[in-house]
């Protein structure tokens, strides 16, 4: 569907034309039309979808249309990571960009003294962690009593971070006649009741399940000792192609070990963690977004949400035990209609944990045959901070060229992965992800 069919105002026509945006994407083409309709909305929407013009370009057409930039918060957006709330507001910035709302960010790990400025100079449309936020509220700094529109974003995250209870708070603080719209990959119990208990009569979007994951990523399984996991994977980000590659591991432990033994071998990575200061953070992920580094290592505080063009390659470290947080994982490449690839190395002990991945996206990972065979049945780690073997020796990668990997055809992967069911076309953005003023 073209988004003129859409009617949206002619400010947010212009700005995503700018942007490149043509056709719009499923979700958008659901969510559009019933959030204009003024409904309570429940959007269930894999990763990379466009979920954000989901539903900001509805809202920011609604304050269009029925509100004046008065500097008082009209519409609200609470997401769980920082990096995610700031990609969200990146991109109203652009969709604001022909009006006269002002949009900002406030979130924890950083002074707040210059986001109680910005909430006392006022603005439109704020985008919040919720820890920071609850705080700024209690502080009587911000006043969410205008609030006509509240996106929860990534709902199920939420909860995993414990944020519910905070999330609740500020719920309590906006207009008690509201729209409220909420985003999640998946629906737990303690969504479903969430929901119930704030919105009105919600209908609920999602795109088809069997396209859990991404279509257009092809998707690899090297089973392997966890002993011989960093040999394997200096050979596998070696190689001439070079694509940025994002590498997940379980523990922030396990990501700055991994980050030494790789520079050990003068490879040169970014870590991104909870553990690690806000402005470290913001390096580390602006670095790689820029490509002034090709490699970061991350934990799963960067699996969501977080939309990095061109990143070609996932590499799944440690198996993740949740599967959901591996179609999260690997989402982060195949963004916006281009393709990726995922590779997981995976030990005896995480075998279970690919398994019930392999339930969840109804398919089978195709299994590579690779020179570093496993023979070690292994303990899972009972200490969840020690997942990198501490015997573990390294060896210098070959100099010669890693031998080629033969796929077991054990599943028909690759032939259902040509078509973007997402209904990208391909050919028709340009500059979508033109960075924020
Ligand atoms: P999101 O799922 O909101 O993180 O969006 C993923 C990426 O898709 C972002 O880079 C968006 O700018 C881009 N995007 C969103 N909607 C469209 C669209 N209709 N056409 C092309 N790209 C889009």
């Amino acid at each position: 569907m073209k988004f003129k069919e859409l009617k949206l105002s002619k400010q947010i026509m212009n700005a995503i034309e700018k942007i490149g945006y043509e056709e719009a994407t499923p979700i958008q083409e659901l969510a559009i039309p019933a959030i204009m309709e003024n409904k309570d909305v429940i959007g269930l929407a894999q990763t990379g979808t466009g979920k954000t013009a989901a539903f900001a370009l509805p809202i920011i057409d609604k304050l269009i249309r029925t509100s004046k930039p008065d500097k008082k918060i009209k519409f609200l957006i609470i997401s769980p990571t920082r990096e995610l709330a700031v990609q969200i507001r990146d991109n109203i910035l652009n969709y604001i960009e022909e009006t006269e709302f002002k949009c900002s960010v406030i979130l924890g790990g950083v002074n707040q003294e210059s986001q109680i400025r910005v909430l006392k100079n006022g603005i439109d449309i704020l985008v919040a962690t919720p820890g920071r936020l609850v705080d700024l509220i209690k502080q009587k700094k911000a006043d969410l009593s205008n609030v006509e529109t509240i996106v929860l974003d990534e709902a199920d995250t939420m909860l995993d971070m414990g944020f519910i209870k905070d999330v609740k708070f500020i719920i309590s603080q906006t207009k008690e006649k509201r729209q409220t719209l909420l985003f999640s990959a998946t629906m737990p119990k303690e969504i479903k009741e969430l929901a119930a208990n704030i919105m009105n009569n919600p209908i609920t979007i999602k795109t088809k399940t069997e396209e859990i994951t991404a279509d257009k990523i092809i998707e690899e399984v090297y089973f392997v000792d966890t002993k011989n996991k960093t040999n394997l994977l200096i050979e596998l980000i070696s190689n001439k192609e070079k694509p940025s590659i994002l590498i997940f591991t379980r523990t922030k432990h396990g990501a700055n070990k991994l980050a030494e033994e790789l520079s050990e071998f003068d490879i040169k990575t970014s870590v991104i963690h909870g553990n690690k200061t806000q402005s470290n953070r913001v390096k580390a992920l602006s670095d790689f977004k820029t490509g002034k580094t090709r490699i970061m290592i991350a934990t799963d505080i960067a699996a969501r949400g977080i939309d990095i063009t061109d990143l070609g390659l996932v590499i799944n470290y440690n198996i993740p035990e949740k599967p959901e947080i591996y179609v999260h994982r690997i989402g982060r490449t195949a963004r916006a209609g281009k393709s990726g690839k995922s590779i997981s190395l995976c030990s005896s002990c995480e075998q279970k944990d690919l398994k019930d991945i392999e339930k969840l996206i109804k398919h089978n990972i195709a299994v590579i045959e690779h020179k570093y065979k496993m023979v070690e049945q292994e303990q899972k780690p009972k200490q969840k901070s020690r997942t990198v073997n501490a015997n573990k020796k390294i060896v210098k990668p070959l100099k010669d060229k890693p031998k080629s990997y033969s796929s077991n055809k054990r599943n028909n992967y690759s032939n259902k992965r040509n078509n973007d069911k997402r209904g990208f076309s391909t050919t028709k953005f340009k500059n979508y992800n033109r960075r924020s003023k």
